[in-house]
């Protein structure tokens, strides 16, 4: 029996394993699992050459539980160790083995596991004692037992040992009694070892007997040893993708596409993709793709090695490549890395515009569930959104696709305006926004819809970056004005008949909330246009929306009240006889008032004059007085206006009458408001 210390170079390294990967330590299993796993396929490297002519057998792994001993145990019957191995490749841990070996074999292709970091030392993070116990496939070679209490102190005996492999022994400490739990370890080895290459077998399956659970023959196989990313392309069919992506997410919706992966040059990388069909609200915890190192379960937070809006696929990466144990920032400047990102990405937009080109209309179909993750590419990288150019779509409120050049040389004709800007009309709520985007239709204009998450930012963005393009709601203002053109139609009030028209209107528009505000403007719109229309600006209303999204510094702008505009249709009939009994009525009161005004205005200008470039001690106290006096005489004045014309509209139900229909046509008209707008309506149907 040997005893002795392991490598000096280690002696803090216990402490290390204990203390810093505590964190992470369900990951031992994975290691160890992986080891012999690995021992398998070296074996099966060395059968295809003139080093094992042995009989290769049923290569597998074998995890088990010993609940009275407190022992989980993982078996394997690899390629095993002798004494000098163990204590080149155990002891001098420093020393990396599999290095050597994949040195001597590295045109063999195998698929040998990478390197892990702890490896084999991890086990200690969960075990007060480990063993090992090994034979080496070497004809004649004797068996060792491998002992380590956790300290650096060892012994290495040989020992009796039935067939080739390896055996290693982890007896599990009193903190970690959870990994000696059934379920705890089945849950550590369908996460972990799914898809490993070397069948991993825990315990019997079992079935439900006479009311209990009970074990059968048959071997609990975790793992499918061929996954359909290792598979070739030509090999699989639909039916196998979709089977695959259930085996990944159990209780998921079919995806709508894959892409196979399937890299070799100059990195190694193979995977299937899926796109998923996103919700609206992207769920934080969405199923996540699944990064593989050679089939070991490495992590499902990919963020920093796919680009952002990729985490929202679905699916598996495998690669060699991708360094396993180091921080995330380090990962997001590795060249490796970035370059698989962007390999990832232009996949992606490959097979999209694929798709799009031989299939456009299942492509159309799908398009919806498409979109958002479409629109979140663009948003965010480059050069992505550049590829979309050909194949992203936009769809109008007849459900008709179009793709971006298509939709502008539909629009350009008669959406230019006298400037040659190309204003795209839009709509986000079909129902609410009907006549505005009747309106527009019966003016010859195409209204797109955009009523996804992400519209109001993808708007922003192509506005930007497409020339003299501009994206407007149907409801952002009247009809003439959302597109302007030569031809408008001109007002024909005079300057003073407008403002104490607007005056009327303004009295009238609804004041009880403060979350809403109300402009007045009178403008000349056909007479086939309602009389009273409700529009809001298209910017304030954009940056409310971003602010929605986004928060942080834009969010000053989702506290300001929502601004309405309420648009009086002059030539409208209904208003011309509003107009025209105000005219009547307050004409002659009104008048002088305004003369009244128009002269104290004049006054206090002369006064303000007066007093410019002079300084306070300097200007006569009369004038200070009378500057006093001509204000406050304005706004008497102007309150004695505003009072003449709110009580003609008062007594004018056709006012109000009005301007309730143009709120109730945008689905704005509710309690109090609503039902005296029925009680009035009742009223005036004589
Ligand atoms: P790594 O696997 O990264 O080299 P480990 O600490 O996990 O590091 O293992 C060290 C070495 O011990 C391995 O390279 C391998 O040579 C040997 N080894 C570990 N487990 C086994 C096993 N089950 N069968 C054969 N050799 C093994």
């Amino acid at each position: 029996m040997a005893s002795g210390k392991i490598g000096v170079s280690t002696k803090d390294l216990f402490p290390i394993i204990k203390k810093f990967l505590y964190s992470d330590h369900d990951i031992f299993l994975r290691e160890i699992v992986s080891n012999a796993v690995d021992a398998c396929q070296k074996l099966k490297v060395l059968s295809t050459g003139s080093d094992f002519k042995g009989e290769l057998g049923d290569l597998r792994v074998s995890v088990s539980l010993d609940k009275d001993n407190k022992t989980l145990t993982v078996s394997d019957n690899g390629i095993g160790m002798t004494a000098e191995e163990v204590d080149k490749y155990i002891n001098q841990i420093a020393f990396s083995g599999a290095e050597e070996f994949l040195e001597k074999h590295k045109n063999d292709g195998t698929t040998i596991i990478g390197h892990f970091g702890m490896g084999f030392y991890s086990a200690f993070m969960v075990s007060d004692k480990v063993e090992i116990v090994s034979r080496s496939y070497k004809e004649g070679a004797k068996a060792v037992r491998w002992s380590c209490t956790g300290d650096p102190e060892y012994t290495l005996e040989e020992t009796e040992k039935e067939g080739r492999g390896t055996d290693v022994i982890m007896h599990i400490s009193e903190d970690e009694k959870e990994f000696l739990e059934k379920s705890r370890v089945e849950n550590l080895l369908n996460k972990y070892c799914k898809f490993l290459p070397i069948p991993v077998v825990f315990g019997k399956k079992t079935e439900w007997k006479d009311g209990k659970e009970q074990e059968t023959a048959e071997d609990n196989q975790i793992n499918d040893t061929t996954p359909a990313w290792t598979r070739k392309p030509a090999d699989l069919k639909e039916e196998d993708y979709s089977s695959f992506y259930r085996k990944l997410y159990p209780m998921s919706e079919d995806p709508l596409f894959h892409i196979h992966l399937n890299v070799d040059y100059p990195f190694t990388l193979t995977g299937i993709l899926y796109f998923p069909r996103i919700k609206a609200n992207i769920d934080p915890n969405r199923n996540k793709i699944q990064l593989y190192c050679n089939q070991v379960f490495v992590t499902d937070s990919v963020e920093g090695i796919v680009p952002d809006f990729l985490t929202l696929l679905h699916g598996v990466i495998d690669s060699p490549d991708i360094p396993l144990n180091v921080s995330r920032s380090y990962l997001q400047s590795d060249s490796n890395v970035k370059k698989i990102s962007s390999h990832i990405t232009k996949k992606v937009a490959d097979r999209l515009e694929e798709i799009f080109k031989t299939e456009r209309e299942n492509y159309e179909k799908k398009w919806d569930d498409l979109k958002i993750f479409v629109e979140y590419g663009m948003l965010t990288d480059d050069k992505f959104a550049e590829r979309c150019d050909k194949f992203a779509l936009l769809k109008n409120v007849d459900g008709k696709y179009f793709t971006f050049e298509e939709y502008k040389k539909l629009i350009e004709p008669a959406q230019t305006d006298k400037d040659g800007n190309l204003i795209y009309l839009y709509a986000t709520d079909k129902s609410t926004q009907y006549t505005f985007i009747e309106n527009a239709k019966a003016k010859g204009y195409d209204v797109l819809l955009m009523d996804g998450h992400l519209d109001t930012p993808f708007m922003n963005q192509k506005e930007q970056k497409w020339e003299k393009s501009r994206f407007t709601r149907v409801d952002a203002d009247v009809i003439d004005k959302l597109i302007v053109k030569d031809d408008a139609p001109q007002l024909t009030l005079t300057t003073n008949e407008k403002s104490d028209l607007e005056e009327v209107f303004r009295s009238q528009a609804p004041t009880g909330d403060t979350k809403q505000s109300y402009t007045v403007s009178v403008e000349a719109l056909g007479e086939d246009q309602l009389p009273v229309i409700v529009t809001q600006n298209e910017w304030m209303r954009r940056m409310k929306e971003m602010s929605a999204l986004q928060g942080g510094p834009m969010s000053f702008y989702g506290e300001m009240p929502d601004t309405f505009n309420l648009v009086v249709n002059a030539n409208h009939p209904l208003v011309d006889k509003v107009f025209r009994s105000m005219s009547a009525d307050v004409r002659t009161s009104v008048d002088p008032i305004r003369s009244d005004i128009e002269r104290l205005e004049a006054r206090r200008d002369e006064l303000n004059k007066a007093k410019q470039g002079k300084k306070e001690e300097d200007i006569p106290q009369a004038d200070k007085d009378e500057l006093d006096q001509v204000s406050r005489d304005i706004d008497d004045k102007r309150s004695q206006r505003t009072k003449i014309l709110s009580d003609f509209a008062k007594n004018n139900a056709v006012v109000s009458q009005l301007i309730d229909l143009a709120l109730l046509s945008n689905n704005m008209l509710k309690g109090a408001d609503l039902t005296n707008f029925i009680k009035r309506s009742i009223s005036l149907i004589k």
